[in-house]
């Protein structure tokens, strides 16, 4: 059995480091989630004896990671500067790549957005190679939109629909994308020719969770359900804290449960899947009328507007159609929240969340389908009245992976800050 080693038994040199790295992560954390104190308040909250703490302060001042702010008198004695996460030196990126669009975000060490990106673009015309392209350049951009510099930029995470194995960096599968083995943080490395930035890979239903986990109204429930709305839909899984990825990092592929028309095809090659119901392609399929049913939106629907444009095109069409009370499109998405809430009841049942949180094209419908998922989960969810699960729409909108990749850099530097290194 493995076990981390524990604080006090340094006794070679690598645990010394090793007990070093854990309390500079514990600093970290602690100023991150508690905002500015003084060095004596920092050793009462953490635990740690007051010359550990100036020594471990010392050393995330040379990192760039905390700086020294304000004087701060409290009670007697002589009065301290307090310490706090610096905004000024480390950014990481966000980025969130989906079949139709790019997204992305560069943050400070707070979370704070100091830019952000959105553009449409063909996924599925351009294929992975010309698509990581596209990716860099977004990237690079964000560093110029806030006056940044390359060597600023620690992490750079990037959120893409479908199978993740996260420690090659590759998507291993992209149902929606058609993109299979695809080298995402190799060929990122590449293109950028950033030596100094951690670049990751991760599934958009996770991202978009750790998003919610990190910065929602839901902030720090540590049962949280994200369900991700796009074309295709995806849960990230918040379970006691932990994001659930399973024995080879799929879990969470919620779309392709066998709960819609067995008929209709999926872009997975199977028929029946939820996401056939309930994902982008099938609310515009559902409110066109066109009956396609083919599961990639191909019908061409002559004359109508909802076949133009990008999802946010299409999304803004449908919105005005419910607004002006046309009858196919209410039905429409009144069907939709009611199989949204059969699948959504299914999770429910199985992992008794605290909340699901409805992303994507899901939080833009919140006024149109809120009241059929929320009867079919009623009569669906066994816990009924007991069950403490509570439905959300997100707040964050379509930029909740690309936030969400953003906080996976920031987490990751925030654990272990000797990732930062003093610059010399
Ligand atoms: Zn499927």
């Amino acid at each position: 059995m493995r076990t981390i080693p524990a604080t006090g038994d340094a006794g070679s040199p690598a645990d010394q480091a090793t007990v070093r790295r854990l309390n500079l992560g514990l600093l970290m954390r602690s100023l991150s989630a508690g905002g500015p104190r003084s060095r004596a308040r920092l050793a009462d909250d953490t635990g740690l004896n007051k010359a550990t703490v100036s020594s471990l302060v010392t050393e995330l001042v040379d990192r760039g990671l905390v700086i020294e702010g304000n004087t701060q008198r409290s009670g007697v004695g002589r009065p301290g500067r307090t310490i706090e996460v610096n905004t000024g030196v480390v950014r990481c990126i966000g980025l969130e790549l989906n079949v139709d669009y790019l997204a992305g975000v560069i943050t400070d060490l707070t979370g704070r957005v100091l830019a952000r990106r959105r553009l449409s673009l063909p996924m599925l015309e351009l294929g992975p190679a010309r698509a990581m392209g596209r990716v860099a350049d977004l990237a690079a951009a964000l560093v110029l939109d806030c006056g940044a510099r390359p060597e600023q930029v620690e992490t750079l995470h990037l959120s893409l629909p479908g199978l993740i194995d996260i420690d090659a960096g590759v998507l291993a599968y992209g149902p929606n994308l058609h993109w299979r083995q695809v080298d995402v943080v190799h060929t990122l490395m590449g293109r950028l020719g950033w030596t100094g930035t951690r670049i990751a890979v991760d599934n958009d239903a996770n991202l978009g969770a750790m998003a919610e986990y990190a910065s929602g109204p839901s902030a720090g429930s540590s049962n949280l359900l994200y369900l991700v709305g796009e074309i295709g839909v995806g849960a990230g899984m918040i379970v006691d804290g932990r994001i659930i990825r399973g024995a080879t990092g799929f879990a969470g592929e919620v779309g392709h449960m066998p709960i819609g028309d067995p008929t209709v095809l999926c872009g997975c090659g199977r028929q029946g899947c939820w996401e056939t119901a309930v994902g982008m392609n099938a609310v515009v399929d559902a409110v066109a009328g066109s009956g396609s049913g083919d599961g990639a939106g191909s019908g061409d629907g002559a004359g109508d507007g909802l076949r133009k444009g990008d999802m946010a095109a299409r999304l803004n069409e449908i919105i005005l159609r419910a607004e002006a009370a046309d009858g196919r499109t209410l039905h429409a998405l009144s069907e939709t929240g009611r199989l949204l809430g059969v699948g959504a009841s299914v999770l429910a049942n199985l992992l008794d969340p605290e909340v699901i949180i409805f992303g994507g094209h899901f939080a833009a419908l919140q006024k149109y389908i809120h009241e059929a998922v929320d009867t079919e989960m009623r009569s669906r969810v066994l816990g009924g009245a007991v069950m403490a699960c509570r439905l959300e729409f997100s707040t964050l909108g379509f930029e909740a992976p690309a936030l969400g990749a953003a906080h996976a850099g920031i987490d990751t530097l925030i654990n272990d800050p000797t990732l930062v290194l003093v610059p010399g």
